[in-house]
């Protein structure tokens, strides 16, 4: 058996590399186990966006406010390029029942203090010359930003390195057993490593690691499929969305046509530092089916045309799909599990992940390291998994 690290984080996604980066920065010896390789799992196949204005107002859209900073500070902190860029954001309105919805949404966030407002018509053709006339209003904040997510991973993983974290590749986790004063974590090839905290950053596969420990997560992968144009011209002075992305994400219940609800189909569109555009995307709840379908290419290109016909011209040169680990409650699950001291969990960030990096692994290193959490997060606590469990057996 190894002999010994503070803290073992498993997963090496952005999650658990952010972790690990922040754990390491905080004096911690950490050990980062991934059982296929670096980015491998959702970070790898992802859109790219640190988007503001999805986030619901509240704790969540907090969080992005503040991950938004460190991912600035981090621009000139990591050692590679990272592709930050702040275009800003649109989420397009197209349908006059979407206005009281969206009204109601951005006035909310503003609350929390999101730079965002509606604009008419002639400022939308003003930021959008190439939008569609069906547009009939729309949301605006100059905040968005994006990065790539492929290099976050690699810079994060070279600032790991240099700060002696260590990384075994193609290791998985298969076996976690508490000792007195600490934890033995057994990997698939017969190795054993010992540390005093453990984090699961495991992403769609966090409840199958956590179930290691007895604790019962309800993280379900979430399949989003996006298509990629060619490089093109700028469309547009920023990255858009329409209403049904925010209506998807948070209001399912919210009337819709069949194939749209079917798919969970939301239009976000973002131009990347090389100039392709990533169209997308569903929300649908397919198990670990990562495959790609005829039936979400041509709904997700049709809207595309649709809000934008000039896209009818530009080739598309891929598609792709990758499983959002979402949580049955909708949040985020981010701290230590009551019953087992020293085991921590990061996940749940479902469509947030990228954006959100920064500030999770913020937010358990301040938790690892008894510092107080710049947020109180109590409600985003797996407590909550095991309170539950509780009342359950208290009605049985
Ligand atoms: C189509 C799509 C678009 C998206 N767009 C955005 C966006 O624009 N902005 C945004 O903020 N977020 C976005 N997201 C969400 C974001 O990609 C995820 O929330 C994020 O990547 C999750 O990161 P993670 O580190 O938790 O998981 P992962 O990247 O999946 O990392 C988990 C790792 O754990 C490893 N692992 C699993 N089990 C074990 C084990 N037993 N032992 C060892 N290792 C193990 C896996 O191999 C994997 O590498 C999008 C997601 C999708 C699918």
């Amino acid at each position: 058996m190894h002999n010994g690290y503070d803290c073992i984080v498993i997963g090496g996604g952005i999650i658990g590399l952010s972790c690990a980066y922040q754990l390491a920065k905080s004096n911690k010896s950490v050990l980062v186990l991934e059982r296929d390789d670096i980015g491998s799992g959702t970070s790898g196949a992802c859109d790219h966006m640190i988007l503001l204005q999805s986030k619901a107002p509240g704790l969540p859209l907090k969080l992005a406010i503040t991950s938004l900073e460190i991912y600035r500070e981090w621009q000139k902190e990591l050692p590679e390029d990272v592709e930050f860029a702040t275009r800003g954001g649109m989420i397009l309105i197209d349908k006059p029942e979407h206005i009281p919805v969206m009204e109601d949404f951005v006035k909310r966030q503003k609350s929390i203090g999101l730079n965002v407002e509606i604009l008419d018509k002639r400022e939308i053709k003003k930021r959008q010359p190439w939008v569609s006339d069906h547009v009939i209003a729309s949301t605006y904040s100059p905040d968005d930003s994006q990065i790539n997510p492929f290099r976050v991973l690699f810079a994060l993983f070279q600032a790991c390195t240099k700060l002696n974290v260590k990384f075994m590749r193609h290791e998985e986790v298969v076996e976690i057993i508490r000792k007195p004063y600490s934890w033995e974590v057994r990997t698939c090839t017969g190795q054993s490593y010992n540390s005093q905290i453990v984090v699961n950053a495991a992403g769609v596969w966090s409840a199958q690691v956590s179930s290691l420990v007895g604790l019962e997560l309800p993280i379900r992968p979430k399949r989003g499929q996006i298509v990629v144009t060619e490089p093109i011209e700028e469309i547009g002075q920023t990255d858009a969305w329409d209403a049904n992305y925010i209506i998807s994400k948070h209001l399912s219940n919210f009337e819709r046509d069949g194939v749209s609800k079917k798919l969970g189909l939301g239009f976000a569109m973002s131009r990347t530092h090389s100039g392709n555009y990533l169209i997308g995307s569903t929300r649908e709840y397919v198990g670990f089916n990562k495959s790609t379908t005829y039936e979400a290419f041509k709904a997700i290109t049709n809207r595309a045309t649709e809000l934008f016909p000039v896209f009818s011209k530009v080739r598309i040169i891929r598609s792709f799909a990758g499983l959002r680990p979402a949580c049955e409650d909708g949040k985020y699950v981010i701290g230590e599990d009551p019953s087992n001291p020293g085991f921590f969990i990061a996940t749940g960030h479902e469509g947030d992940g990228i954006a959100l990096a920064p500030i999770t692994g913020k937010l358990i290193a301040d938790l690892v390291c008894g510092r107080k959490p710049v947020f109180e997060i109590s409600e985003i606590s797996p407590s909550r998994f095991r309170r539950q469990r509780i009342s359950e057996t208290v009605k049985r």
